[in-house]
């Protein structure tokens, strides 16, 4: 933080520290640009764990942050859904071979823990300037937003990035609109040790719930995140871990072995939040402050990249960082990747809960397509699966 005060104007500042804040600084130095960033360290007990595809992974990497190969990291080279509904309308198994589509690996699972470390460590190497501190208000003003920091004079910027999490002080403030929707379910997330190899795969069964996915960690090790009505997530929460690993191993089917509980469990509620818009004056939102999705089908945080690809290249050549058009273009290219990612979600989401046989037999149909047909399956891998972001 600045002894001298004085001039407390930036280019850039990102507020918020966590994943998107911190992926978010890195990017941008990486492309010319001198950021702050504003925010206490985030949850250091965080022991989810982030499965990034492809595009997030080279992205990364284009910043100096190589992940590919990171001892703590586990590739994910084939991905399977099994259909272990009980329903009559059920779909056979299908699973995705990254091969198929030349890659070594759809990407990476890897602990938010380590992903913290990693791009914190980078940030201290290009000498980011960091200010730990909150943003306990922000009021708009005719140059964009003026921040009201703890303990330190205003703060202003030519473009500030909010990537201050789901309850985004800064997108409140700068007056922009969310559409919300919550789910009836809860996600648990743990760690496991198991006791057979996960051989690279990563397994999402459908149950009438939603949808309970295994993604390698390394070695004798996977992650999960088991979608459950929320009186199920507080009969789980009431188990001891002994209990709790004999749950999970029946709902596997003992497809990793004997499994027990090997970190703290987190419960999530289930929701989307998707802001109207990733713009305002000379603000762009990007992460959580923009759209929170339910953790299936590891979208959220591989969108974020995605929004911090599309600002850096909507600034390219730029001179003023938070100049009206550019940050027009940047809201503009971001709407109909958010709104894909989110409709896709959110119709798998429904079609599991749902009674209805048609939406249940669409679901099992579009299973059956991918599993039949070729080219709609490699289409399907590039974009769902190893989307790159466009660099
Ligand atoms: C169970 C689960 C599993 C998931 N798995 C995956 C996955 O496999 N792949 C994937 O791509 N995504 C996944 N996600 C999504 C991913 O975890 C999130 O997108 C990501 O963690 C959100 O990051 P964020 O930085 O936007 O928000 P947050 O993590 O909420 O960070 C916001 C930061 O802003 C700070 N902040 C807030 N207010 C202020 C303020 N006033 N002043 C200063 N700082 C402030 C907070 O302290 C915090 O550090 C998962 C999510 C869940 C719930």
């Amino acid at each position: 933080m600045p002894a001298n005060h004085e001039s407390n104007h930036r280019p850039v500042v990102v507020v918020g520290a966590g994943l998107a804040g911190l992926a978010c600084a890195a990017i941008l130095v990486a492309r010319g640009r001198q950021v702050t960033l504003v925010g206490p360290p985030g949850d250091a007990g965080d022991t989810r764990t982030t499965a990034l595809l492809d595009g997030s992974v080279q992205a990364l990497a284009k910043a100096g942050i190589t992940l590919a190969g990171h001892a703590e990291a586990a590739p994910l080279r084939v991905m399977s859904i099994v259909d272990a509904t009980q329903r009559l309308l059920r779909a056979r198994p299908v699973a995705f071979d990254a091969s198929e589509i030349g890659l070594e690996a759809f990407g990476w699972n890897i602990p938010n823990g380590m992903l913290t470390q990693i791009l914190r460590q980078r940030l201290e190497a290009v000498g980011v300037e960091q200010w730990p501190v909150k943003v306990l208000a922000a009021e708009p003003g005719a140059d964009g937003l003026v921040l009201k920091l703890e303990g330190q004079p205003d703060l202003t910027a030519d473009l500030i990035v909010a990537a201050d999490g789901r309850n985004s002080l800064l997108r409140q403030a700068a007056g922009i609109e969310t559409r919300q929707h919550d789910y009836p379910q809860v996600a648990l997330a743990l760690n496991l040790r198991i006791g057979r190899p996960h051989r690279d795969i990563s397994t999402e069964f459908h149950t009438e719930f939603g949808p309970f996915t295994l993604v390698p960690l390394p070695g004798l090790r996977a992650s999960l995140v088991w979608v459950v009505s929320p009186e199920k997530a507080d009969e789980l929460r009431g188990m001891d871990d002994a209990a709790l690993s004999r749950a999970i191993e029946i709902q596997s089917h003992a497809l990793l072995g004997h499994v027990q509980v090997d970190s703290r469990r987190s419960f999530w509620p289930m929701g989307t939040v998707v802001a109207t818009t990733q713009a305002g004056n000379r603000l762009a939102l990007i992460g959580e402050a923009a759209h929170v999705l339910p953790p299936i089908g590891a979208q959220g945080f591989n969108l974020t990249l995605r929004d911090i690809v599309a600002l850096a290249n909507a600034l390219e050549g730029v001179a003023d960082t938070g100049d009206a058009a550019a940050l027009e273009a940047y809201a503009k290219a971001r709407r109909l990747d958010i709104g894909t990612r989110h409709s896709a979600v959110d119709l798998l989401n429904r079609s599991l809960l749902s009674g209805q046989f048609a939406l249940q037999g669409a679901r099992g149909l579009g299973l059956y397509a991918l599993e039949r047909i070729g080219p709609l399956r490699r289409a399907m891998m590039r974009q769902g699966l190893a989307r790159a972001a466009e660099h």
